[in-house]
């Protein structure tokens, strides 16, 4: 059986591919940071479903909680096959006269930071069990690297520049070794995260400007996620796909 690693599982768009990747018979890892009955939620109806999953607190943002949390992966649930690395993180709209280096910090820390060190511990268990070929990551960025998030999060949209950059760079370091990195830049999805920024109906306010004149559901990212994982994207890495409606 696969296992599969999803940081931010518990919500969203992480969710979503939880119940995708177990349904496809798959051991399903969901990391989560402070929500635990969202996370509990979700495992409960995944195996519900006959599928196999099980909850992992830590924050992202700590690279002690990180490096604990593999260490707890390696022992109770071996080698892993797949990272998604999900989680990430937006504040308050704002312009960038309004932006403190504290916030700026703060995101860069799950979004960039806390990417890349999930990404360092995943090649670490690959060491320790020897095993690399057929292993695969997802990088969750955002079409928002593209368009910048003029007047509402250009710290967002920097730190998600930076996933495409990180997923370029280890796409390239780990092709010998047959481990895939690649990523989708989603456009506005249904989720919870705009309430984060302030405004829960944002999906709907920028519907008009999008080309196929809807917001999109977390389940049509899961299913890109789900295939850039899967042998059926076997020669395909370094690649970062839009899945944004057209935008
Ligand atoms: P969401 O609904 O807000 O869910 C966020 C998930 O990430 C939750 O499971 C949350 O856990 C977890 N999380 C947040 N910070 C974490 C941390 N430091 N450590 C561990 N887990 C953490 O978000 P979403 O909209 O599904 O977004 C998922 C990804 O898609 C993000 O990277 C986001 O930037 C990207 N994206 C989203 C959209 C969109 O329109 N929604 C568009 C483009 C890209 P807790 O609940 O426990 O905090």
């Amino acid at each position: 059986m696969k296992t599969a690693l999803i940081t931010g599982g518990s919500r969203g768009i992480g969710r979503a591919t939880a119940q995708q990747l177990a349904g496809l018979g798959m051991q399903v890892l969901i990391n989560y940071k402070s929500n635990q009955q969202a996370a509990d939620e979700v495992v409960n109806e995944i195996i519900a479903s006959g599928g196999n999953a099980v909850a992992i607190q830590a924050n992202i943002a700590s690279e002690d909680e990180v490096t604990q949390m593999f260490a707890t992966i390696r022992e109770q649930y071996g080698d892993l096959d797949y990272l998604v690395n999900n989680a990430g993180i937006l504040f308050q709209q704002c312009t960038a006269e309004q932006l403190t280096a504290e916030r700026i910090n703060t995101v860069m820390a799950t979004n960039v930071t806390g990417l890349l060190i999930c990404c360092r511990e995943f090649i670490k268990n690959a060491r320790h069990f020897n095993q690399f070929h057929g292993k695969a990551i997802v990088n969750v960025s955002s079409a928002a690297a593209r368009l910048g998030s003029p007047n509402e999060y250009i710290d967002y949209a920097a730190s998600k520049g930076a996933v495409d950059t990180i997923t370029k760079g280890l796409s390239l370091e780990l092709a010998e070794l047959g481990i895939r990195v690649n990523g989708v830049r989603p456009g506005s999805i249904y989720t919870h995260m705009h309430t984060d920024g302030g405004e829960p109906a944002r999906v709907d306010r920028v519907a008009s400007q999008i080309p196929m004149k809807r917001g999109g559901q977390p389940e049509e990212i899961a299913e890109v996620i789900t295939w850039l994982l899967s042998d059926a994207s076997s020669y395909v890495t370094g690649a970062m796909i839009d899945a944004t409606g057209g935008r």
